[in-house]
């Protein structure tokens, strides 16, 4: 299949795609999103070879990329159609981010690791030029603006952070990790006249989400 793009990675970028696609469960739309973001420039150089692997990789301060079927799966569920507010807990390298800038109208999205905030901020805003990206430095849930059709955390909660349904619109999502007895799973829920509801999106393996409680 002919691929657009010029960047030494535009191959082993597509054949990512065409797994994740042969995987099945995702929109064309979410597919073609994750084949626009260059994922190597997310990690150091030492680890660009195994950018488009569908792996985890390390990014400084004991934190990781999350693997591309995970960003897909928590994107997808969001179902985005253009034009929404989205806040993503948990920027890290700022790659998921990327990919839901490029669905949504804009993005917000907290790190509380001043080094990786600055580091994404730079990869997103200088070298991939975004301009409806917002990121914050902090750990403690604020959220710059809202509310929010959907809502992303990006680490494993040990318990909800009840505050991130306020900031949410009636007839959004949060979609975030939550850990259990049978290991961590990934769930939706979904606001619906002032309730929620839940469903569950797979299992998963995430960094621990820090309470700023403790
Ligand atoms: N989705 C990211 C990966 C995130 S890893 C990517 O694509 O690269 C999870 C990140 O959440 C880590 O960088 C960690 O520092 C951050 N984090 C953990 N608890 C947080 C909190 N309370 N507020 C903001 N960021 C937090």
């Amino acid at each position: 299949m002919y691929r657009s793009g010029s960047d030494p990675f535009t191959i082993a970028r597509g054949a990512m795609v065409d797994r994740l696609a042969a995987a099945g469960g995702f929109s064309r739309t979410v597919l073609d999103a994750m084949e626009r973001v260059p994922r190597h420039l997310f990690v150091s150089e030492a680890l660009r070879f195994r950018a488009y692997e569908d792996v985890s990789l390390p990014i400084g301060h004991g934190q990781t990329i999350t693997k591309p079927t995970t960003v897909a799966r928590m994107v997808q569920a969001l179902d985005l159609r253009g034009g929404e507010r989205v806040l993503e807990i948990g920027t890290g390298s700022g790659y998921q981010a990327a990919v839901l800038s490029e669905l949504a109208g804009h993005v917000d999205t907290c790190e509380r690791i001043g080094e990786l905030y600055a580091r994404a901020r730079d990869t997103l805003l200088f070298d991939l030029g975004r301009t409806n990206v917002t990121l914050v430095h902090s750990g403690d849930f604020s959220s710059p603006g809202g509310p929010y059709d959907g809502i992303i955390v990006a680490a494993v909660a040990q318990d909800l952070p009840d505050g991130l349904f306020d900031v949410l619109v009636d007839g959004g999502s949060l979609v975030i990790p939550v850990a259990g007895n049978r290991g961590q799973s990934i769930r939706r829920y979904v606001k619906s006249n002032g309730r929620l509801f839940e469903d569950e999106l797979g299992r998963a393996r995430f960094v621990p989400l820090v309470s700023p409680m403790r």
